[in-house]
């Protein structure tokens, strides 16, 4: 037992859930948010007499399990497990699902992060991997086809070009092969899009980002229905130990209450700004999915309740330029990361795609990428106009 009491999931719409869900009031102070339960370990009423399901903190901490109901709650699954980064979470996630031999097919713009995890860590362990455009399902369903494929690894709105592929139309096409099917749901989170809706089977978050929401944590999770893969999951957490902190539990729920008028704020401001740079002489091309001229704008529509808080430009004069732009900004600030409330710039082929230079995965050098914080919309539009100016 270390699901939290929950008296929330029945009917409750998503902002209310966000605030409720996992979060009941403190039974013995009426303290209104759950404490932070920073123990490692649990006193027995008599050996094996625990209190609440609780013994040491590696295999459960209420303040995680807080965590992990809420999340179970808001991805609309049975299974949530918090874990140190999303990293660990895909780690976690990878070392259930497969064995030595396995094939995996993702796509060729994921993170790159899992890009690298799967490469060159589960690469040295037998796992081969083939990544493929997602909005091309027949090449999915080609790249399905290699014997041993047992996993779909699905990013949509994808990092930095923000590409939407077909949640729904994919996991049909990873069933079919009896693959698991995963979604990383980081750059939507799941005010926007709910993947185990679509079909997915297994939801991956960096909490780091959107769900945490203030640049102040890092933290990864799962989400899954209840069954074998998620009984092997919670045995990976439990037995190999990558498990989120109590501190960084709490950060995590507390961030999470105010997610739905986040992600709001953050689409507003993102669609104003994608506009603004549609129209700006020294841009060639935005990727957005809000714009009607975004190749999957209509998709996006029907996958998503909005599109989001992040968006790329191409800067017309190349790299040069596109380095002098994301130094520039005063407002959005220089660094790696995404989905905080305040505005990040990024140059992805030094940053965040290091990685992946002279892979398959390599991002375009005239590209910046931009993570529309929560701010006065004038204030970034006045930001990115000086900063193109320069
Ligand atoms: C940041 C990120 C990750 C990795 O999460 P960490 O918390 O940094 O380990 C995975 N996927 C996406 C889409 C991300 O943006």
């Amino acid at each position: 037992m270390t699901d939290a009491q929950d008296t929330h999931t029945a009917n409750d719409g998503f902002a209310t859930l966000a605030i409720h869900a996992g979060q009941e009031f403190d039974p013995t102070t009426g303290a209104i948010i759950p404490p932070i339960y920073q123990s490692s370990t649990f006193v027995q009423d008599g050996i094996g007499g625990l209190r609440g399901g609780y013994e040491y903190g590696r295999s459960a901490n209420p303040t995680r399990s807080s965590l992990e109901t809420l999340l179970a709650a808001l991805e609309g699954g049975d299974t949530g497990l918090a874990f140190a980064s999303g990293l660990a979470a895909e780690d976690a996630l990878l070392r259930s699902a497969l064995r030595p031999g396995d094939h995996v097919v993702m796509g060729n713009d994921v993170y790159g992060g899992t890009h690298r995890l799967i490469n060159r860590i589960h690469g040295e362990w037998g796992i081969k991997h083939t990544a493929v455009d997602l909005t091309d399902l027949d090449a999915v369903r080609d790249a399905l086809a290699a014997d041993g494929t047992k996993l779909l690894w699905i990013e949509t709105p994808s990092n930095p070009l923000m590409k939407i592929s077909d949640i729904a139309a994919l996991a049909e096409l990873g069933h079919a092969v009896g693959a698991v099917v995963v979604v990383d749901n980081t750059f939507a989170s799941p005010a926007l899009q709910r993947p185990l809706s679509l079909g997915a089977d297994v939801v991956v978050h960096s909490t780091t980002k959107y769900l945490g929401g203030h640049s102040d944590v890092i933290g990864g999770a799962l989400v899954l229905r209840d069954g074998e893969l998620a009984q092997k999951v919670r045995f990976q957490q439990f037995a190999a130990g990558a498990i989120a902190a109590p501190m960084e539990a709490w950060l995590t729920v507390r961030g999470i209450k105010t997610l739905d008028v986040r992600l709001q704020r953050h689409s507003e401001n993102a669609q104003a700004i994608a506009e603004y740079l549609a129209e700006h002489p020294a841009i060639e091309r935005v990727y957005y999915p809000g714009l009607p001229d975004h190749p999957a704008h209509e998709l996006a529509g029907r996958q998503m309740s909005r599109f989001g808080g992040m968006l790329s430009v191409a800067v017309r004069a190349g790299a040069d330029a596109a380095h002098r732009f994301a130094e520039s900004t005063r407002v959005f600030q220089l660094a790696e990361s995404l989905g905080g409330v305040e505005s990040l710039i990024g140059y992805p082929s030094d940053m965040t795609h290091a990685s992946v230079r002279g892979t398959e995965l390599e991002v375009p050098a005239n590209i910046v990428r931009l993570s529309v914080g929560i701010e006065d919309v004038h204030d970034l539009i006045a930001d990115v106009g000086q900063a193109l100016e320069g």
